[in-house]
Formats: C-alpha cells, structure tokens, sequence
C-alpha cells in the first residue's frame, strides 16, 4: 500500500504546475562559449570539461539530452552539435515547455542588454513572465540621470513607486554589494541626503561616464526599508554566486538585525537560493512570520545531490513559506534541470516521510504543492496559475 501512495505522489509531483518566482532572461541565440558560461557561476571562461563533468553537466545529459533528440548522457559535443541543428529557439521552446513551469517572475537585473525580451520568452515558453524589479538599478539609473545628490533623493521616490506598479516584488543584491550585515535603524533623510551626496560626488569624480554601482549601505538600506513599508515583497539574494560576493556576507543570519527591525512593516523578505546557509534561512523563517525561502540555483547545480537541499529546506521554516525557484540565466537548460530536479528530490524526500516516518500520502502531496505555486501565490497576492 505505501508503494501505491509513494508512486502516486512521485506522479502527481511529476505532473504539478510551478511558479518559478525567480528566473531572470534568457540569451536570444548562445553559442557553445556563452552555453558553457551560462552554466557556471566561474568569472573566467569556464573550460566545457568544468561544466560537463560535474554534478550539473551529468544531469544536463541525463535531462536534456533526450529532449533534443539524443539518448540519455549523449556526450557534451552530441549535445552541443544537437542544440545548433535544432536552433536556439526550438531548444528553448522545447526545455521551457517541458519544464512544466506555468509562470515566471523574471528578475530584471543581471545584464539584462544581453538577454530576450520577456514576451519572446512567454511566447517561447507558453507561460507568462512577471516582473521582480531591482531596487540598485532603479537606484543606479535615476543617479546617471541627476546632476546632483539632492535632486537624486527628490527623483527616487517617484521611480519606486513606478517600479511598484509595474513589478510582483523587488530584489536587492545587497550581498553582492556591501554585504548583508546591515544597521537595522531605518536611515533619518538627513542620512540618506548626505549617502545620497557623497555617492554621486565619488560617481561624478571618477567615473561619470561609467554606470552608477550602489555599494553604500546607508543607500541600500534605505531602499529595503522603501519597499517593505510598502508592503511589497522583497527577495534578497543570499549564499553562493558568481564571485563578486563574499560568501560569508551572503549568509542570512547576518541579516538577523534587519529582518527583525522590519517584521512589523507588512512587507515580506524572501530569501533566494540560500545554499550553503539553507539551515540559517529556515531558522529565520521559523522566528519570523514575514520571511520566506528558496533553494533555488543550488537545485539545478547540485544534480544528483538535490535532494540535500530540499531536505535542509524542510527542516525548521514552516512549509508554507518554502518557495520553488530555478534562478536559472541565459539558457534554458537551467530552467529544465532547475524544475526536474526539484521533482525528483521533492518526491524522494517527502515520499521517504511517507515509508519511513509514515507521513500521509495526501498531506506530502499538500506540502509539494505548496512548494511548487501555491505558496507563492500567497506571498505575492495574486493568481499565477490557471486552472
Ligand atoms: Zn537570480
């Protein structure tokens, strides 16, 4: 009987549509180079050898592969010569789809001049985008635009609220920036007017012709405190990326101060990816009513060890505020492992509470759906899915 109950959940988990609520674009046409790149977090141009023989490169063969036509573990060059045969658009058009994914919330910020736009990847895809704005480039944009510190202050206010209406959440790299160890006092307008001066001065001094980088902590908290009074959903960038972070930064934990001075505002943190600091996430959400977490990225990237993950993110944060993501950038091979992966080791992980913890199979199935979209509908207040 429980073999019954395990198999029907391993199918029903298969088959349940997900709310990816943070992905970013995808590259219109990636060569072989910019395919290798995209699966990586490495900086330097990653060797294929890197990316293929690593936990990632042998479920990419294991998962994609076969969608393009070619058995399972087809060696990287059968793959790479498959994906030009076909052409980037019917690869997407097939991963996207297989996925299963029924709505993504594309996070607008990581060089988005190199990527689709949002409707060529719904079309592509046949599921809708949504958008999550990035409060530093809302910040950065409106600074290259003023000739002055103040006039920047006067000018983020209404660029906010635009980005609001037009947005599902924000997002804040503030872990790639300066770090999540932030002052949890709300910035006083006398402290944001004089961060606000002294960044475009050191803009204007050194750099005027380059983009504007927000790296100041005054500024960055200012802009959380923005949209959580809001009432909006923040996501938060924490644990492991590209290497222009510091790991140890990254951790939530190092947030604690915030995230509590914040928890009567109405707005919501969602921790994104969290890996390897899933535990510290799941500890803060299990204090805090209004935080949130994924673990996402880490998915598609740990191949066959997903299930680690999956598992910490069920260890202390109620189940209702676990959230699916794929994080995945510029190709969608990373949107399918993303979502395959999360199947397989949700179905291994609650599937094993139902033999060996003796879990009932309709409540595991519950707590998937849950994971997979539902949870994220009522975090961001609206419908995703369609029945
Ligand atoms: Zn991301």
């Amino acid at each position: 009987m429980t073999a019954d109950a395990v198999r029907q959940l391993t199918e029903a988990i298969e088959r349940m549509p997900l709310v990816d609520h943070h992905v970013h674009g995808m590259l219109p046409d990636p060569s072989d180079a910019e395919l290798v790149d995209a699966l990586t977090q490495a900086e330097h141009a990653a060797s294929p050898a890197d990316v293929f023989d690593s936990a990632q490169g042998f479920a990419l063969r294991r998962h994609c592969a076969p969608l393009l036509g070619l058995e399972p573990f087809a060696s990287p060059d059968d793959y790479l010569a498959a994906r030009r045969a076909l052409g980037s658009d019917e690869v997407a058009r097939r991963l996207l789809r297989a996925s299963g994914i029924a709505a993504h919330l594309v996070d607008d910020g990581h060089r988005p001049d190199l990527l689709m736009a949002d409707e060529r990847m719904a079309r592509l895809a046949d599921a809708p985008t949504h958008r999550v704005a990035r409060l530093e480039t809302i910040a950065e944009t409106v600074l290259a635009q003023c000739a002055s510190g103040s006039e920047f202050v006067e000018r983020l206010g209404p660029a906010l609220e635009a980005a609001e209406g037009d947005s599902v959440a924000f997002k804040t790299v503030a872990a790639h920036r300066c770090g999540l160890v932030l002052d949890p006092a709300r910035p006083t307008d006398v402290d944001v007017r004089s961060a606000a001066d002294a960044w475009f001065d050191e803009w204007r001094a050194h750099a005027a012709s380059a983009r504007p980088r927000l790296t100041d902590p005054t500024l960055t908290r200012h802009l959380i405190w923005w949209a959580l009074e809001h009432g909006a959903v923040l996501q938060v960038h924490a644990g492991f990326g590209d290497a222009d972070l510091v790991l140890e930064q990254a951790n939530p934990a190092r947030m604690q101060a915030l995230v509590a001075a914040t928890a009567g505002t109405g707005g919501r943190i969602a921790f994104l990816h969290c890996h390897p600091y899933v535990r510290e996430a799941g500890w803060l959400a299990h204090v805090f009513p209004h935080v949130f977490l994924d673990v996402g990225l880490a998915v598609g990237v740990l191949g066959a060890n997903a299930d680690s993950v999956v598992r910490e993110s069920l260890d202390l944060a109620p189940f209702s505020r676990v959230l699916f993501s794929t994080d995945a950038w510029g190709v969608p091979e990373r949107v399918l492992l993303g979502a395959r992966l999360w199947r397989i080791a949700a179905a291994r992980v609650l599937g094993g509470y139902v033999t060996a913890h003796d879990w009932p199979a309709d409540e595991a199935l519950r707590v998937a759906e849950g994971i997979a979209w539902r949870n994220a509908e009522r975090l961001y207040r609206r419908r995703f899915v369609t029945a």
